[in-house]
């Protein structure tokens, strides 16, 4: 399929040389940049609205959108504008001082969620260490059960990669042990289960409204009432990261409003930005009370640039209606999507809500991945068999259509390994 030969390479990129500049910038990354991401054969080297390019002039329709950051696409105008206006302003001042849109950005999270306060960091990983450290205080503070609490976390989860945030996700821990202590592990959307290990030294519940690297598997709303009831009885935190599943994803500004069910705490990062890395922990004023000056930190945190570029991206969210627009364009790309489910015997699934769908395959997914790449489709594969749909949330249907026809073509070309029969 000619996927985009009406997307023209914009001036000053691809041409001669071009492959010269992919060939030194994948040696050096092999050489000089630790191994710990399996990388794609490409070198991005611009983007626009729903589209990326690579050195090499090909252009791709991104489905991934960096992985749920670029929602209001890649390079919004007014993102760009305000981060360029406030380069030459003042790039970075101490957390030692007031900034102007560090405070600016967190009353407009606070305004529009949660109320409270906010604390600012890089990333969804440092955003979830600062909420469990503001749960064990806040325990600490409250007085709560003798002894060390606990941190109820959901199989499946995704929640970072440092050191707590593993303990938390469960998974990828095999060879960093000691990790930290104090999590417990229950089945997802288990509410039975969630009781029984609920008691008086839990400090906190922390959970995914949809679970995104786990293969995109949205939590039942009776699921989180239940994890906020029994919150509320033992006056534990109730903790929604929604690093993947906020900023407009699901078809609601946070995943929360969608489900009726309101956390104590809930972390952001990914989309927050509009591009540019920053975390947030947003938490209830008595809560985020038990953080007090020396208790936590950060560097680069509320950076003026991040800040500006998020104040930036939010104002886009909104003002676009792009969480309506998610919810819209996410329902017609489930329709086609279950249209290939229907033709495709190798699909098993499809699930997930807004902009955030995951079509479950019967075989791993990263062939499919591959092939659609190599057509000009950018997406991802996670859980193994999941081949997961973010796309920047400003696409339109006439982009659903193109992806649909060349993932058509990718499924054509992946039979499942016993003909006939589903396993
Ligand atoms: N939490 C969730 C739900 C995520 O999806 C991710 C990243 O995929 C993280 C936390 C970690 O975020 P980061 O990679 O910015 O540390």
């Amino acid at each position: 399929m000619e996927v985009a030969a009406d997307k023209e390479m914009p001036e000053g990129y691809g041409g001669a040389g071009a492959g010269a500049e992919r060939h030194s910038a994948m040696a050096d990354d092999q050489r000089y940049v630790m191994h710990t991401y399996a990388r794609a054969p490409v070198v991005l080297v611009r983007g626009e609205g729903a589209w990326v390019w690579d050195s090499e002039g090909r252009a791709y329709l991104d489905f991934l959108a960096g992985i749920s950051v670029n929602n209001v696409g890649h390079c919004h105008p007014r993102v760009v504008a305000a981060i360029k206006a406030q380069c030459d302003r003042l790039l970075h001042c101490s957390n030692l001082y007031y900034s102007e849109p560090q405070a600016r950005l967190a009353r407009r999270l606070a305004e529009i969620s949660l109320g409270g306060r906010v604390f600012f960091c890089q990333s969804g990983a440092e955003a979830n260490e600062a909420a469990i450290k503001l749960a064990r205080k806040h325990y600490w503070d409250r007085g709560g059960a003798a002894g060390e609490p606990r941190i109820l976390t959901f199989r499946g989860a995704f929640h970072g990669r440092t050191l707590a945030a593993l303990a938390a996700t469960g998974r990828y821990t095999e060879g960093f042990a000691p990790l930290p202590a104090g999590f417990e592990q229950l089945p997802f959307n288990d509410l039975a289960a969630a009781e029984a290990a609920m008691g008086p030294d839990v400090a906190a519940v922390l959970v995914e409204p949809v679970q995104g690297e786990g293969g995109v598997v949205p939590a039942e709303p009776a699921f989180l009432a239940g994890l906020r009831r029994l919150c509320d009885e033992q006056g534990a935190l109730l903790i929604f990261d929604e690093v993947q599943t906020g900023m407009g994803r699901t078809g609601r500004l946070f995943a929360y409003q969608r489900f009726g069910v309101e956390p104590d705490v809930m972390t952001l990062a990914k989309a927050l930005g509009g591009g540019l890395p920053i975390g947030a922990v947003v938490a209830r004023k008595d809560v985020a009370a038990s953080f007090q000056p020396g208790d936590h930190g950060s560097t680069f945190g509320g950076n003026p640039v991040a800040c500006s570029g998020a104040l930036a991206a939010l104002e886009v969210l909104i003002e676009e209606d792009l969480p309506a627009r998610a919810e819209r364009v996410g329902r017609y790309l489930a329709a086609r999507l279950a249209e290939l489910a229907a033709r495709h015997e190798v699909v098993r699934e499809v699930r997930g809500l807004g902009l955030m769908l995951g079509m479950v395959l019967h075989v791993p997914g990263q062939k499919v991945v591959d092939a659609c790449r190599e057509r000009g489709l950018l997406l991802n594969c996670t859980a193994q068999r999941v081949l997961r749909f973010l796309p920047p949330l400003v696409i339109t249907e006439a982009d659903v259509d193109r992806a649909v026809a060349i993932l058509d073509e990718a499924l054509a070309e992946t039979p499942l390994p016993i003909p006939g029969r589903k396993g």
